[in-house]
């Protein structure tokens, strides 16, 4: 009984993703779809066909952008929840994060503050998700360069702690209060469904998120996730 009542949950919160994803997806596609249409009418002037192809390209990578910050890892599936090694978890991202760091000129730097294993309740392909979302707005928040660091360790109380430190832009209390919201952003390009998505899957694995942040000078991602 009680687990069927779980599953629904899950399966309600699946859903109602597919239905923001599909949305968020077709409208830009529209909009693309509408400029390239333009794009077949005779005497265009070169300001007009280079408008429309700029604004159908804009649209193209918007939906692309969307798809990235809700699917690049986690299948939106009811996945089991296994043990995991934070600590693997952990080096699995250096494949990505390394190279998108650098490309920012950024200092990237990954200490494991526990020996051995860090065992955690989770669903790896979730997990790696919430790990892209977040490293990829702290490097979005260091333009110009900076420090990305990732700490693990086990706290007192037995649960697991991961932490993701920028030198970033950082967020007024204002931003820090509407983050997580679907469609808060304050970027050119953004989605403003990153966080959301990180918090849906952390709520899905029985962790816990907390942000905090300083204006000019950073901001700190904490994630807490149960031993078992
Ligand atoms: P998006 O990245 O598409 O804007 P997110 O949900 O990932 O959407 O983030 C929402 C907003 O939260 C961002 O637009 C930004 O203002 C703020 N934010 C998130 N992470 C950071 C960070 N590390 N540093 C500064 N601002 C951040
Ligand atoms: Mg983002």
């Amino acid at each position: 009984q009680q687990e069927e009542q779980l599953n629904i949950e899950k399966y309600q919160m699946v859903g109602q993703l597919a239905a923001s994803i599909s949305h968020e997806v077709r409208n830009p596609l529209t909009s693309a779809l509408g400029f390239l249409q333009l794009l077949n009418k005779r005497e265009l002037s070169a300001e007009q066909f280079e408008l429309y192809r700029d604004q159908a390209i804009k649209g193209i990578e918007q939906a692309n952008h969307v798809v990235t910050d809700y699917l690049h890892f986690a299948k939106p599936a009811v996945d089991e929840i296994r043990q995991l090694d934070a600590v693997q978890e952990i080096e699995n991202i250096k494949p990505w994060a390394i190279p998108l760091a650098e490309q920012s000129g950024i200092e990237f730097r990954i200490d494991h503050h526990s020996e051995g294993v860090l065992p955690i309740l989770g669903d790896s392909r979730k997990l790696q998700q919430c790990l892209y979302n977040i490293i990829k707005n702290a490097v979005e928040a260091m333009p110009n360069g900076g420090r990305l660091l990732i700490e693990t360790w086990r706290d007192d109380s037995g649960s697991v702690g991961i932490r993701i430190k920028d030198t970033g832009i950082g967020m007024t209390d204002k931003e820090l209060a509407r983050i997580g919201l679907p469609f808060f952003t304050t970027k050119e390009k953004g989605t403003g469904l990153g966080l959301m998505v990180v918090i849906s899957l952390i709520r899905a694995m029985n962790g816990r998120l907390t942000i905090r942040s300083r204006p000019g000078l950073g901001t700190e991602c904490l994630l807490k996730f149960q031993t078992r």
